[in-house]
């Protein structure tokens, strides 16, 4: 059901203000935060919301691996204040901090944020 997934993403891109990078190939970086998180929840290290076994997408967001939720949980696991504006890849606190969504695997999405030069980097 892919079109159902895409308009889960594009829900969740409008909720969050995310910009949503269809197809991204991802960079080193983000491959190795993206295996994190999947070894993190197969060791049953992430809690999820109550209805994640029916839910036709996950979200979590790299800054908060041990939170996953279904698209209706989203504001849970989104960020507010200080770390909104923290880059997820060199750690800066920078005014521009550019919110991306993937779909990291199946029905698996993720939410970080970059600064304008780790953004660069990661979509040339
Ligand atoms: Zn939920
Ligand atoms: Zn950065």
């Amino acid at each position: 059901m892919r079109g159902g997934v895409m308009t889960v993403l594009e829900q969740v891109a409008r909720h969050t203000g995310a910009r949503l990078l269809a197809g991204h190939e991802p960079s080193t970086w983000l491959r190795g935060r993206l295996v994190d998180l999947v070894t993190r929840w197969r060791a049953g290290q992430s809690l999820g919301c109550a209805h994640l076994p029916g839910a036709e997408a996950w979200l979590v967001a790299l800054w908060d691996p041990a939170r996953v939720a279904c698209p209706a949980c989203v504001p849970l696991v989104l960020a507010s204040g200080e770390e909104d504006r923290t880059c997820d890849r060199c750690r800066i606190v920078h005014l521009d901090v550019r919110p991306l969504l993937v779909e990291a695997l199946p029905g698996v999405l993720v939410t970080f944020g970059l600064c304008p030069s780790c953004f660069g980097r990661e979509v040339p």
